[in-house]
C-alpha cells in the first residue's frame, strides 16, 4: 500500500496520455503558443501499461485516464483495452468530441462510467470558450453514451461572469435526462488567469439552485470530492467540487503521472518526480513512487490555504492544467 505521512492510503492513479488537445478551453491552455510535447517524450503504450502494473501491485484499485485530450492519442484504443485487463476500476475524463470513433472499443473495454466536460449548454459560448464549434458533437456523444447505457458524469467548470448564470439550466437539464452534473469551482494554474473574483463558490451555487429547486444531499462515499445532491424526481443528480471554498484533502486518495511519466502526488504540487527516466534505464522505480506519496502536503500541495481570496495565481509554482491531468 502506498501511504503518506498523514496515514493517507494512495489507491487511486490518474493518467494522462497526451497533453495534445483539441479544443483551447481557456481555463486550461496557457494563453501564449502552447507547444505539445513531442510523442517520443511521451509514456509509450508499454510503459503507461507496465507503471499501471506496478502501481496495481502497490494497492491501486482506480486508474482514470485524461490528458489533454485522452482520445487524440493515436494508441489511446489500445492503452484503454490493455488497462481493461486490470483488477481494477477504470474511467476516462474526456472533451467528448471523439467518443463516437471510440464506442466500440469503450463497449469492448472495462469502462462502465466516463466524465464529460462541458462548460455550457449554449454553442456560440462553447465556441467562446474553447475556441471550437464543437458542441452539437459533444451533445450527441453524452445523449450516444447515456443510450448505451454508460454512466455520464458532466463536469462543468463554474465561473463567475462566465457560466454562472446558466447553473440551472444544467439543473434543468438533468430533469429527464440521466446525467450527472459536477460543478466545479474554478481552480488556479500556471497560465490561465486566474483570479480569486472569478470563482463562484459551493455555497453560491447552493443559493442559486436552492432558489429554484428543492434540493436533498445525497450521503458522501468514501475518498468523495464531490458533494452531491438530488433534486427529487429528476433522472440525474448534481455534485459540486469545492477545490477552492472547501477542499477535501483530509480524504485524499490520489497520485497523478503526467504524459511525460513524471509523477504527481497532488494536482498542485510543487515538485514531481519522473519517473520515466529511470524506467528506461532499467532502475526500480518503487522507492521513488513511494517517496514521493512521503513528501506529500497535508492540503492543497502546500501552496495555499481554502481562504483563497488572499491568493495571487502567480505565487502558485505548478505546471498548466493541460500538463498535468485534471
Ligand atoms: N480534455 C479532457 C476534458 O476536458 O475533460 C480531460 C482533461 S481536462 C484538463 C480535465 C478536467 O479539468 C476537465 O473537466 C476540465 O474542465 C477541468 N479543468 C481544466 N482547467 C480547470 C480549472 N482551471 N479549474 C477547474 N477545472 C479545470
Ligand atoms: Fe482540452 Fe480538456 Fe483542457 Fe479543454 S479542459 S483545453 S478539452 S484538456
Amino acid at each position: 500500500m502506498i501511504t503518506d505521512t498523514y496515514n493517507r492510503v494512495h489507491n487511486y492513479l490518474r493518467i494522462s496520455l497526451t497533453d495534445n488537445c483539441n479544443l483551447r478551453c481557456f481555463y486550461c491552455m496557457p494563453e501564449q503558443d502552447y507547444i505539445f510535447t513531442p510523442a517520443a517524450q511521451l509514456m509509450q503504450k508499454a510503459e503507461i501499461v507496465a507503471l499501471a502494473k506496478l502501481f496495481v501491485a502497490n494497492g491501486v484499485d482506480k486508474i482514470r485516464l485524461t490528458g489533454g485530450e485522452p482520445l487524440v492519442r493515436k494508441d489511446a484504443g489500445e492503452i484503454i483495452l490493455a488497462l481493461s485487463e486490470l483488477p481494477v476500476t477504470l474511467t476516462i475524463t474526456t472533451n467528448g468530441t471523439r467518443l463516437d470513433h471510440f464506442l466500440d472499443i469503450f463497449l469492448r473495454s472495462s469502462i462502465r462510467a466516463l466524465n464529460i466536460s462541458l462548460d455550457t449548454l449554449q454553442p456560440e459560448k462553447f465556441l467562446l470558450m474553447t475556441r471550437y464549434d464543437q458542441f452539437g458533437k459533444v451533445m450527441d456523444n453524452i445523449r450516444l453514451m447515456t443510450a448505451h447505457g454508460f454512466h455520464v458524469k458532466v463536469n462543468v467548470v463554474v465561473m463567475r461572469g462566465v457560466n454562472e448564470n446558466e447553473i440551472n439550466d444544467f439543473i434543468e437539464w438533468t430533469r429527464d435526462t440521466p446525467v450527472h452534473i459536477r460543478f466545479i469551482e474554478f481552480m488556479p494554474f500556471t497560465g490561465n488567469h486566474w483570479e480569486s473574483n472569478k470563482v463562484f463558490t459551493w455555497k453560491e451555487m447552493l443559493d442559486v439552485i436552492g432558489s429554484k429547486y428543492t434540493i436533498t444531499r445525497l450521503a458522501d462515499e468514501q475518498h468523495d470530492t464531490a458533494k452531491k445532491y438530488t433534486v427529487p424526481g429528476h433522472a440525474g443528480t448534481f455534485a459540486v467540487i469545492s477545490t477552492m471554498s472547501a477542499p477535501f484533502c483530509s480524504g485524499c486518495n490520489r497520485m497523478r503521472l503526467t504524459a511525460d511519466g513524471r509523477m504527481k502526488n497532488c494536482l498542485f504540487s510543487r515538485t514531481e518526480t519522473d519517473l520515466l527516466t529511470p524506467m528506461r534505464k532499467g532502475e526500480n522505480i518503487l522507492p521513488l513512487i513511494l517517496q514521493n506519496v512521503l513528501e506529500k502536503a497535508e492540503a492543497l500541495g502546500g501552496q495555499f490555504t481554502p481562504d483563497f481570496l488572499q491568493l495571487h495565481a502567480e505565487e502558485i509554482n505548478n505546471r498548466s492544467m493541460i500538463t498535468i491531468g485534471g
